[in-house]
């Protein structure tokens, strides 16, 4: 299987008040607390995630994970629009053991956001709002995937201080060029770490060797983001290639793991 992979080539302002404050306490701690360093990972690992709203699709996807022992990150957003039945799949998910990170309660551009609206705003109903509805489900989201990979650089600060680390996307002329590093950028406890965005579009580009080399050389991390299975180009991976995926990991010997499993 390897060779197939490799040639199929809403908050109020006092509740805000209230979480600035947090913010703020948070920062004092890091800045007090160092050499939060977390452990080594002993075994090549692939970082699955997916992105946006796509639950009633991807509680689909379940038996599948539990066929290759994956445990994944779903990042999530607009969850204040979510029907009965997604609630329900997100439900499942989370009773699946896979992690429930943010991203962002609107998904917006952030830099549009924010000249139209301002930054509070933008914290308030973006990001604040989007933790507090993934609390709802009886999880605090560690980790935080940025829409669209678009920085901010006041609001990645903050967001940095705010989670335990920031999952950001790989450019594609990186990957295009092999060059796909799996090292992470860490200060203290936190983290910022590049993801490669898969789809049909990009599927057979990616130099599926190379990484094997270096995740298993290195004993590193392999992170890759999905959005859901399907068969367009963009946003979109067919069930066929997500099998190839998981065979792909497994047979190389990589484990699927949550970000909260090795970071
Ligand atoms: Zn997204």
């Amino acid at each position: 299987m390897v060779s197939s992979i490799e040639s199929s080539n809403n908050i109020k302002s006092n509740s805000f008040s209230h979480s600035a404050g947090r913010w703020a306490w948070s920062f004092l701690m890091i800045v007090t607390i160092t050499g939060c360093e977390n452990g080594e990972v002993n075994t090549p690992t692939i970082c699955l995630s997916f992105d946006d709203n796509y639950v009633n699709e991807w509680v689909e996807l379940l038996p599948l994970l539990d066929e290759y022992d994956a445990k994944v990150t779903f990042f999530v957003c607009r969850l204040g629009e979510y029907s009965d039945r997604e609630k329900d799949s997100l439900r499942k998910l989370i009773d699946h053991g896979h992690e429930i990170g943010a991203h962002g309660e609107m998904h917006v551009s952030v830099n549009q956001y924010i000249k139209s609206h301002g930054i509070f705003s933008y914290l308030r109903n973006e990001i604040q709002s989007n933790v507090d509805q993934i609390k709802q489900y009886g999880v605090t989201p560690r980790f935080f995937a940025l829409p669209y990979g678009e920085h901010n650089k006041m609001v990645n600060l903050l967001l940095w201080f705010k989670f335990e680390g920031i999952r950001d996307v790989i450019p594609t002329s990186s990957y295009e060029n092999a060059l796909i590093d799996s090292s992470i950028n860490k200060w203290i406890s936190r983290f910022w770490v590049g993801s490669l965005e898969l789809d049909n579009g990009n599927f057979n580009t990616i130099p599926w060797k190379n990484i094997v080399k270096n995740v298993t050389d290195n004993e590193t991390r392999f992170l890759v983001h999905l959005h859901k299975v399907g068969d367009g180009d963009a946003y979109e991976l067919s069930e066929e290639r997500f099998r190839l995926l998981l065979q792909w990991g497994k047979d190389n010997g990589f484990k699927f793991s949550r970000f909260g499993d090795v970071f």
